[in-house]
């Protein structure tokens, strides 16, 4: 028992990381899928959507074959419309809503048709939109992830100047760096920000990091106005005794490794144990799954009625064969000779609701053990603190307080996204893009 790689064969590792949701087979199955759709006047899938794609239009238009027209009503709404397919948790937005759940019947596979037409216009690299010429007027943006690339795009088609400050050495955010690689592949994502950044006007400086390399001063001073989507990123510790074992790691650290694709040297244990109940959660257990993990348990301080991750992600992870154990909040961390062997585990009970509206979990006074070589937290990330609250920024808990329209307490200064909300859905973080764009734009006159 230990925690090792190179498990399984190589046709083993590319079954267990192909395409979770694949793409239709032929135009033909897209097209009885779209004819489907019963176009649905005040559309409940819109409404549901954060970036409000027009989507009985969208799906009206493949039923037509003007699979161009299709692709360019979905990105005027969502520039990041090809990823969010793959990771929308449409159960619980659009499709969830579609009027065929009413009438018992399969919803409209809005994402798989929403992929049909983006990934298209991907791959063919059609151009749908055309910057105007140029304003004079420059922004800078902090983090190439979905907001701030939503953000450019918009602020770039109005013919604003961009550069952004990105810290890591590749554009995307989350998307890149912390979702499962059988939803979105390392080279997806970047075809997407290529594809996004084509339209010109968009200059991505990478290994760039506020607070570093580059000061809120600074590009206070050099441009016209600043947004800040840097998101979150650090893994919430589980502040416990043993958490410096060998064996117990950070879930986002976890899944970018595995994003290198090289799936044959991420160690991984026999005996893992996550902590959460989010998707980063289900992500880091169904891929230590994959990855040939003989026992993955997820272990998490509430019951099914309150947790995160949707009834579709939890039965990925079932299906996988992953274990859930409810009502459990880790205590303790056992190891020898340095390395983590037992978990132990307070036994929750549920009191009154908290600040979030969910049941409070309250220890019981009983606790059990656990056997784990590898114990991976996924208990959510908090936000840059340090970075927040060294700044002039009005902030509260890390996050930045910002108003609905990404105006914060510093004139010319916008934010939005995960460093202001904490942590949403990657098509929340692309409106709160758009939704800035339109304020800098306000701002700057045009
Ligand atoms: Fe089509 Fe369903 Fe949306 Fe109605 S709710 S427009 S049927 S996708």
């Amino acid at each position: 028992m230990s925690i090792k790689n190179n498990r399984l064969t190589a046709e083993q590792y590319d079954q267990n990381f192909s395409d979770i949701h694949p793409p239709f087979d032929s135009r033909e199955s897209a097209l009885v899928e779209a004819n489907r759709c019963l176009f649905c006047y005040d559309a409940p899938c819109t409404k549901s959507c954060p970036t409000s794609i027009n989507i009985p239009k969208f799906i009206k238009q493949i039923s037509t074959d003007n699979v161009k027209g299709s692709a360019h009503t979905i990105f005027v709404s969502n520039i990041m419309g090809a990823g969010c397919s793959r990771v929308c948790p449409v159960e619980k937005l659009c499709e969830g809503a579609c009027v065929y759940n009413l009438l018992e019947e399969p919803p409209i596979p809005i994402a798989r048709l929403q992929r049909y037409s983006t990934e298209q216009a991907m791959e063919k690299k059609w151009k749908l939109f055309e910057r105007k010429p140029s304003i004079g007027k420059r922004v800078a943006i902090v983090g190439a992830g979905p907001a701030g690339l939503s953000c450019a795009h918009v602020l770039s088609r109005e013919g604003v100047d961009v550069t952004i400050y990105e810290k890591e050495s590749k554009g995307g955010g989350l998307m890149t760096y912390g979702i499962a690689a059988y939803k979105v592949t390392p080279r997806f994502c970047e075809d997407e920000v290529n594809y996004i950044t084509s339209l010109g006007g968009i200059d991505i400086k990478y290994n760039q990091e506020l607070g570093k390399n580059i000061s809120l001063q600074e590009l206070k001073n050099n441009y016209d106005a600043v947004f800040l989507g840097f998101g979150v990123g650090l893994a919430r510790q589980l502040d416990i005794q043993g958490e410096e074992l060998m064996g117990v790691v950070d879930a986002i650290k976890f899944i970018y490794n595995i994003r290198a694709g090289v799936y044959e040297e991420v160690p991984v244990g026999d005996k893992v144990v996550v902590i959460g109940m989010g998707m980063t959660a289900i992500d880091a257990a169904t891929q230590a799954k994959r990855l040939g993990a003989k026992d993955v348990t997820l272990v998490y301080r509430r019951t099914q009625e309150e947790m995160p991750c949707t009834e579709e992600e939890l039965n990925i992870a079932k299906l996988d064969g992953c274990r859930v154990i409810w009502l459990a909040a880790p205590a303790v961390l056992n190891g020898a000779n340095g390395k983590v062997t037992h978990l132990v585990c307070n036994l929750m009970q549920l009191g009154e609701p908290d600040v979030s509206g969910r049941r409070s979990p309250i220890e019981t006074g009983e606790t059990f053990t656990l056997d784990v070589d590898m114990v991976i937290k996924a208990a959510g990330q908090i936000p840059f603190s340090e970075l927040v609250n060294n700044s002039q920024l009005q902030h509260s808990n890390g996050k930045i307080v910002a108003q609905k329209d990404g105006a914060t307490n510093i004139a010319g200064v916008f934010a939005g996204g995960d460093c202001v909300n904490g942590g949403k859905e990657v098509v929340d973080a692309v409106q709160a893009g758009k939704d800035s764009a339109a304020s800098i734009l306000k701002y700057l006159g045009l």
